[in-house]
């Protein structure tokens, strides 16, 4: 049996590992190649916000469900402590007493294999896959492979791999969808991994408001954390959604339309709730776009204007605290603000009856939403269970 291990901390997982596993799969006429995310590494520490040392198995065994002969391994996070390679290829071999191992290992590593730990006994166990990006790389790999061969008498197969240029870095900070493949994107969604720092996110909406509107939006992101808490709602989605709610409040009606067209944003109201409303769908599109917040946070600030019909205890905080947050000052804001923190439910029929309220005030008939989401919130329990 051929088997080669692949090791990493994977935090994620990118295109570039998935190409890499491949070459070495192909190019060695591999049975099986593992995926070995890494206990702690003992060369590094893990970033702030990483995954946890199970999703990054889990993103692995996504990847390689995607790959042929290619399987996830947790031998090295399932054991405590600083995990070293010596250790767990004597465990693999240990494993698969009969098979050929190798090692896939990139440029830098093979260029300072003589430090890594018993380097010999290493030598002994497995044959390096090195993993050449160019031919500059390549040339690198041979000269140090001499070296290798003739001091610890060490196998090893240069494979080529043009690379995707890309770090984990870059592929943390971006979630781009050309450097994650989208089942290994969808788990980082659905997980909420590697989202921005609170801090960066007040920074980047300083930079698009008025002062006045990020008065209002701190104010909003302290009364939806009071809220949170009182509800048992995530702190960090609930402050993200209202850091986010209006940052697109500043934009013209111009740049708001040419958000649309860009984004392909569709929109039912007519002209004169366009000025209103138009926000909460950019804003909502800027959210997932611009800051890849998930779909939760995305949906919470596309309805803070207007409310819906059947909306999550997050798209109810959020569409309370923008109406009473403290630097609100309009009659009855006071009573608002009590509601929302003692009854939800109350305080979201009572904010929506204001809505509809001061709309009519100016003259303008309320947004048909409003308007369902009031009535199905009105209708005794009992009629709405014959429905
Ligand atoms: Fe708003
Ligand atoms: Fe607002």
């Amino acid at each position: 049996m051929r088997l080669a291990m692949y090791g990493g901390t994977f935090n994620p997982i990118h295109l570039g590992h998935m190409h890499a596993a491949r070459a070495v799969v192909e190019g060695l006429s591999l049975d099986k190649l593992l995926l070995m995310p890494a206990n702690v590494p003992p060369h590094k520490t893990m970033p702030q916000g990483s995954a946890s040392p199970a999703q990054r198995l889990d993103m692995c065994r996504i990847a390689a469900d995607l790959l042929d002969r290619v399987e996830a391994c947790p031998l090295e996070l399932e054991r405590t402590g600083p995990s070293y390679t010596v250790d767990t290829l004597e465990a693999l071999k240990q494993r698969y007493p009969q098979a050929e191992v190798w090692l896939v290992v990139g440029t830098d590593m093979v260029l300072t294999f003589d430090r890594w730990r018993e380097p010999r006994k290493m030598a002994q166990l497995c044959r390096l896959a090195v993993v050449a990006r160019d031919e500059s790389d390549r040339q690198r790999i041979a000269e140090k492979a001499r070296q290798l061969r003739e001091s610890l008498d060490l196998g090893i197969d240069i494979i080529d791999c043009p690379a995707l240029p890309m770090s984990s870095t870059q592929v943390r900070e971006s979630l781009d969808e050309t450097l994650l493949h989208p089942a290994v994107l969808d788990y980082i969604r659905q997980n909420k991994l590697y989202l921005p720092a609170l801090e960066t996110l007040r920074a980047e909406v300083e930079r698009r408001v008025s002062p006045k509107r990020m008065a209002h939006i701190l104010g909003c992101e302290r009364m939806a954390a009071q809220m949170a808490q009182r509800y048992g709602v995530d702190d960090y989605t609930v402050r993200a959604a209202a850091i986010l709610h209006d940052c697109t409040k500043a934009l013209s009606e111009k740049e708001q339309l040419t958000l649309c067209e860009k984004w392909n944003i569709i929109f039912d109201y007519d002209e004169g709730n366009f000025a209103q409303l138009i926000h909460a769908d950019t804003g909502a599109e800027t959210a997932r776009r611009v800051f890849k917040m998930p779909d939760d946070i995305v949906d919470a600030i596309r309805t803070h204007t207007t409310g819906d019909t059947h909306m999550t205890d997050l798209q109810k905080i959020l569409y309370v605290a923008d109406m009473c947050e403290e630097s609100r000052t309009w009659p009855g804001v006071e009573e608002l603000r009590t509601l929302a923190l003692t009854d939800l439910e109350g305080a979201v029929t009572a904010a929506m009856e204001r809505t509809a309220a001061f709309i009519r005030e100016q003259g303008k008939e309320p947004y048909y939403k409003t308007l369902d989401a009031l009535k199905l919130r009105k209708l005794p329990v009992e009629t709405e269970e014959r429905i």
